[in-house]
């Protein structure tokens, strides 16, 4: 039974969060990370009086279009922050639904243990910079090391995927982004997709003033990558 996962939303449809699937999205609070240009504070911080879900609410909801959902992406915050995600993702695998997880990928021993229960049929990673640089965008320098064995474990057990960058200027340079294509083509990864950053609505305020890099630019790393890994680019307008 889940009792602690903390369920702050559902988004009964979307067909952007899962490519190729028509998918629900649960959203979970509360992230072991403050990455200064999150864009979900709400789900980051502490909130007073934050109303959640019953996941008796969420299942209801994912019963009544069973009939044309793929699948669920879990998302946050940071899903993996929940020692009860392991039970989550089996109530939604027990309603006939494909499991996305969105994650930081800081945890890998949760992460290895969904894998071996055949809970998750794709993962996305987000890797905030190159593991060696992790201490200058989230001040946790162990979080390179364990995203390094999320990655590793995608590799093992080869796992549908997508690894992400959002580029934040000043935070992840060219070089940075060229590590990370290396280091996937390391393990034999596949996707990379490099996302714009998007100065709106950020954890830090000061990171409303960081201009997002241009679009044309994000393409030449992206190509720059694409000797590593197929990249592309994301949320360039
Ligand atoms: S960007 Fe992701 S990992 Fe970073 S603080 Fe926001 S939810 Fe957490």
């Amino acid at each position: 039974m889940v009792t602690a996962v903390k369920i702050a939303g559902l988004q009964p449809v979307s067909m952007l969060d899962w490519p190729g699937k028509l998918a629900a999205v649960v959203f979970l609070k509360g992230c072991n990370l403050r990455c200064p240009f999150c864009h979900n504070p709400e789900l980051v911080l502490p909130q007073k009086n934050g109303r959640f879900l019953d996941l008796a609410e969420v299942k209801q909801q994912l019963r009544l279009k069973e009939h044309w959902l793929d699948g669920v992406v879990v998302t946050g915050g940071e899903p993996t922050m929940h020692a009860d995600l392991i039970n989550l993702l089996k109530e939604f695998k027990a309603l006939g639904l494909q499991v996305k997880l969105d994650t930081n990928g800081t945890a890998p021993e949760l992460i290895k243990a969904l894998i071996q229960q055949k809970l998750l049929d794709f993962i996305a990673v987000d890797l905030k910079t190159q593991p060696a640089a992790y201490k200058k965008v989230v001040k946790k320098s162990e979080a390179g090391e364990q995203v390094t064995a999320t990655v590793k474990l995608i590799a093992e057990h080869n796992l549908a995927h997508e690894i992400r960058t959002t580029v934040v200027p000043e935070l992840v340079s060219e070089e940075d982004v060229l590590e990370v294509a290396k280091l996937l083509n390391f393990f034999g990864l596949k996707k990379y997709v490099l996302q714009q950053f998007n100065p709106q609505v950020v954890l830090d305020p000061s990171f409303k003033q960081i201009k997002p890099w241009p679009g044309d630019y994000l393409k030449e790393m992206a190509l720059k990558c694409n000797a590593y890994v197929k990249t592309e680019v994301r949320g360039v307008r």
